[in-house]
């Protein structure tokens, strides 16, 4: 790909990372990323494995908005947020999003009913297939009760750590769910995150799969936007020329990033 723009980065305003922005964005200035934007995670009542994924906004965006600055000539940084969803935290959502001027926001599901996909218990008692459906379900419901984000982060991150990944998921399993989700994020005028992390977790597939993108493009989805959800500097951009392939062979000619909500249209 000609333009290289990264956005779903993690820094330090994360409570699952521990690298400064300024190191991040030094790092990708040194792997010639054009367009970066930092997405640090706001996860509100994350009760679970001991961490806090909330922060400060108006000092995120203050040491943002004078890096903007500092590295003006050497990249072009964006200020987003990844918003972690739940169906009631509809109002402070807004109410942070109104009240903050981010660039760009993500909607992401870590989240079903109080539970992360990401710790085992999550799938304990119960089969692989009613565990995956039970993330669409949330998505979809979280989609209803809440629309004001750009775009819709790793759709199917729950695959990343179900106890056999991806070895029996298919987009046709869950097509009746998809399908609506999909439908709902054209309607809402929502993009469609492709977030390579899931090449990094092994699953030789980005999140989502290429079956999901091919038929977000096939209901008429445009907005696709690319992720590397970095949390550390050499995962940076990972996987993005496979990204860029794979999306091409969905039919996409171009991807989609975004400044004060705005999106701007890149060629692949
Ligand atoms: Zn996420
Ligand atoms: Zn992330």
């Amino acid at each position: 790909m000609n333009t290289i723009s990264d956005y779903h980065v993690h820094t330090s305003f994360s409570g699952d990372c521990s690298i400064p922005p300024e190191t991040m964005i030094e790092a990708a200035v040194r792997g010639g990323i054009r367009h970066l934007c930092l997405t640090d995670h706001m996860d509100y009542d994350y009760e679970e494995g001991g961490v806090c994924f909330e922060f400060d906004p108006k000092e995120y965006l203050r040491r943002l908005s004078l890096m903007k600055e500092k590295y003006a000539d050497q990249i072009d940084l964006a200020v987003g947020i990844e918003l972690g969803l739940q169906p009631y935290l509809g109002k402070k959502h807004h109410n942070l999003v109104f009240s903050n001027s981010f660039d760009f926001v993500i909607g992401s599901i870590h989240l079903v009913h109080s539970r992360d996909p990401y710790f085992p218990s999550y799938f304990e008692g119960r089969e692989e297939d009613a565990a995956y459906l039970e993330y669409f379900q949330c998505a979809l419901q979280n989609l209803q009760a809440y629309s004001n984000f750009d775009t819709f982060g790793h759709l199917d991150y729950v695959v990343r750590y179900g106890p056999n990944r991806n070895r029996f998921y298919s987009y046709d399993r869950y097509r009746e769910i998809l399908d609506e989700i999909l439908r709902a994020l054209i309607r809402k005028d929502i993009g469609l995150e492709v977030n390579t992390g899931g090449y990094r977790y092994g699953l030789d597939a980005p999140n989502p799969c290429r079956e999901i993108i091919c038929r977000y493009r096939e209901l008429g989805g445009r907005i696709i936007t690319l992720g590397s959800d970095a949390h550390d500097p050499g995962y940076l951009a990972y996987g993005f020329g496979q990204a860029a392939e794979l999306l091409k062979s969905c039919g996409f000619d171009s991807y989609f990033i975004f400044h004060d909500r705005k999106p701007e249209e890149i060629g692949l």
